[in-house]
This record gives C-alpha cells, structure tokens and sequence, in this order.
C-alpha cells in the first residue's frame, strides 16, 4: 500500500499543464493567465475630476469661508465624457462632474458640498460662492496614475479575480490567455444504481457519486462529461473506460474493490495501464489510477465519501495542475481536537470535521481544555459519524481532519492537522 504522499506524488508526475487558450474576458475568471497583460492606454487616461464640484484655481481661494466666501464667475459645464469648452481663467470656475476633464487653466477641484450656485444654479453664466479654500492638486486624478501605458497590471501564472477581470477591461484585453479548463469523463459503476429521478426498487439505491463528483469537477474550474453508468461486467464497463482518451482525464466510481463483480481493475489493466489501486487511508482505500491511451485514469472507490475524499486528495490536485495552478492544495490549520477518536494505526485517516476559529489569547481555552497562550486559534469536532456511505457529515463539513499513521487514537485536547474545504489556495 502507498502511503497517501507516494500516491499523490505518483499521480502529479504523470500530470502536464495543459495548453493555453485565448478565450473571452468573464471566461478567464478563476483561471490562470498564461501571458503578460499589458496596458494598451494610461489608466486613467487624462486628468479628471474625483469629485462632483468646481474645477478653479487654487490661488483665488484663499481665505474662503462659511463667513466670507469667495465668489467666481462660472465659465464652463463640463460632465463626465464631455470635453471642456473654456479655460479656468483668474477669478473662473468650471461646474465639473467626477470623472469629467479637468479644463486648461485650473489646479484644483472644489466640491459642491463647499460651494454655493449663486444664480442659474451655478451653470454658465452665474457664478458661484466657495466657502473652503483649495489646496492645488486637491480632487484631481493625475492621467497614468494607476496604470502606465505599456505597463505590465497582470503576470503569466497569476489567477483571473473578479479585479483582475475589471483591470483588464480598463488596459484594453477583451480576449485574454489563460490555460484550458480539464474535460473530465464521469463513469459511475454498479448494477445497483438507479437514476436521480428514479424511487430505487428492491436492492437498488440512487447514483449519487457521479452528482457529487460532476459538483466537485465543476468547483475546481474543470468541465465534468458524464459518460453515464458501466454495470458490472467487463463488456460495459470496457466500453465506457475505452472512451477516456476523447478526455483530458477520466474518473469512476466503484467497481475497485475485493468484490466478485469489481471489474474496474481488470478493464484498466485489459486496455490501460494500471499505476496504483491502494493507498493506505480511511475513507477510501483502494484508489486506483493509472492511464488509458495516456488519458490519466483515476478508480476512486464507490462508497459516497471515499468517492469525494479520493478527489479531494488525487484528482483536485491534479485538475489544479492541468490549469496551471501552482499551489495545488487547500490551505492546512492546526487546530485542537475537542473529543477522544480512535482509528487504525496502519492508515491515515481523513475524518470529516467541523472547524472553528476561536480567535486568538482569552478564548484560547474555549474547548475546555485550558489550552495554553501560543495555541492554535481553531478547535474542530467531528460533523458527525464517519461511515464512508454516509454523505450526511460530510455535507456538514469544513474539513477534513487528517490524523497520521502509527497511531491508534488521538485524545481531546491534541492538535491536530485539518485541511480546509470551505476555503481556496492562498488563502490565510
Ligand atoms: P463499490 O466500490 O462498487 O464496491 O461500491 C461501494 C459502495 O458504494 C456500495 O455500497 C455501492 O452501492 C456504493 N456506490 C457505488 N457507486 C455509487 C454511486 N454512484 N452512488 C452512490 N453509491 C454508490
Ligand atoms: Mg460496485
């Protein structure tokens, strides 16, 4: 049996990047550039207005206030979009919008909540009282304040966020590169399966993995094809598992273990080339992978939560690396374990958990355990009972509590590893 590390480590290496593809703007939310994004403009273009206001010169508002405000002549209405039409001359002010030019001549904004229009509401042709005086430069947003033209705003290798969609909107990318998105083929195995739709009937339950799966897929930025069910016998299961290299990778549920009727092993070797097919954990021991016509093939075993495990462990990371990911794992915290559990000491277990923060110094010692200052600042307990069918605590999971091998118990009160579900690479 590989240990969980061997496995992964065995899986990654026969893992490529795979090619990079232009594709539209929103597209590229979540992925990882492949090239360099470079501004075609300054951002901002040109001097404007921060600010809903007056565009004057500084120097004629010295001294202005509530008491003894400073009256302008209004010369211009400039709204955002528009260009100006007059220089701000001595003893001149411009109505400005935000966003709106600043006009030849002024050095400063005035908002309007510091000003008064003294007639024609404070349009051309009017004037306008200014109750603060202005400073040169105040409210004004300097051309290529931002971002200079020919400036380097996103590197190759870094995740698309929602900003990063905007700012390469403001810098002129409408069709960005960024590495393709994995097709991964879904095959749930098992005579007993029935479809979503269906009230099982006797000996039969509903096909679940191949939802949970097609979910996790989709999470981690890849494309899920289901490819349907393969019942139990090598003809079916051979016709389905021979369509994997039409796929970027293939994944199955079921059909990996001891059992009479498990012919998934058997297929792979058959048309395939088998890797590994166990790992020494619990949920999910017999994780199988290899390659067929050098599409990576992951087995992972049927019951609901070594399914979702085993992708958590080997195929997330492996999509993640398909896509140019470097960090391919969920951020890790040491939290303290708030009930007694026992386990196998020949495996490591996963088990699904439910972790808190507590903050940090005075709740400290929240679980009861008068944990000292300099502790972990989580503690987790079980979300439930960890039968590997049952989907119930994993659905009530945000981590998976991993406790090492050579041990066969862990008290309340021990710190403990967890791997967090709810969060993403990079994340604190
Ligand atoms: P297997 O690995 O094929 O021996 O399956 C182990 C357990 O998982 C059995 O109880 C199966 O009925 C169950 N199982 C297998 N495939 C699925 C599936 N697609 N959805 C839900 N349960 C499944
Ligand atoms: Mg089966």
């Amino acid at each position: 049996m590989l240990s969980v590390e061997q496995a992964r480590s065995a899986v990654l290496k026969c893992i490529a990047r795979l090619d990079p593809e232009t594709v539209p703007l929103l597209d590229s939310l979540g992925c990882v550039l492949a090239a360099d994004v470079v501004s075609d403009i300054d951002v901002s273009p040109f001097d404007n207005s921060a600010m809903d206001g007056y565009a004057v010169q500084a120097a004629d508002t010295a001294g202005a206030s509530e008491e003894s405000p400073v009256v302008l002549r209004v010369v211009d209405h400039i709204a955002a979009g528009a260009m100006p039409q007059a220089a701000v001359g001595e003893g001149e002010a411009s109505r400005i919008m935000t966003g709106a030019p600043v006009p030849a001549g002024a050095d400063s904004i005035v908002m309007v909540e510091h000003t008064e229009g003294l007639d024609a509401g404070g349009s051309t042709g009017g004037t306008v009282a200014i109750s603060r005086p202005a400073t040169a430069g105040d409210h004004i947003r300097h051309a290529g304040e931002d971002v200079r033209r020919g400036e380097v705003v996103l590197r190759a290798g870094e995740a698309v966020n929602a900003a990063s969609v905007g700012l390469m909107a403001a810098v002129g990318t409408p069709a960005p590169q960024v590495y393709r998105r994995p097709r991964v083929a879904i095959v749930s195995t098992g005579d007993e399966l029935v479809e979503v739709g269906t009230l099982p009937g006797p000996g039969q339950i509903r096909n679940s993995n191949t939802y949970s799966l097609a979910a996790q897929v989709l999470a981690a930025g890849a494309l899920p094809h289901v490819l349907g069910i393969a019942r139990d016998n090598e003809a079916d299961t051979r016709a389905l598992l021979g369509r994997a290299p039409e796929f970027d990778l293939m994944v199955t549920t079921g059909g990996v273990s001891m059992g009479d009727f498990d012919v998934v092993k058997t297929v792979l070797e058959q048309i395939g080339e088998l890797d590994f097919w166990k790992v020494a954990m619990r949920p999910g021991a017999p994780q199988t992978f290899g390659t067929i016509g050098g599409a990576p093939f992951f087995g992972l075993p049927g019951n609901p939560t070594s399914t979702m495990v085993g992708f958590e462990l080997f195929v997330r990371p492996a999509i993640r690396k398909m896509r140019g990911f470097s960090e391919l794992d969920r951020p890790r915290v040491t939290a303290v374990l708030s009930e007694d559990v026992r386990k196998k000491a020949d495996r490591r277990y996963f088990m699904r958990g439910v972790l808190r923060s507590v903050g940090d110094g005075a709740l400290r010692d929240d679980c009861g355990f008068g944990v000292e200052k300099g502790a972990p600042a989580y503690t987790v307990r079980l979300s439930g009972r960890q039968s590997s069918a049952m989907l119930t605590s994993m659905h009530r999971a945000n981590c998976l509590i991993s406790l090492p091998e050579g041990v066969s118990s862990v008290a309340a009160g021990s710190a403990v590893e967890c791997i967090r579900l709810d969060q993403e690479e990079g994340t604190p």
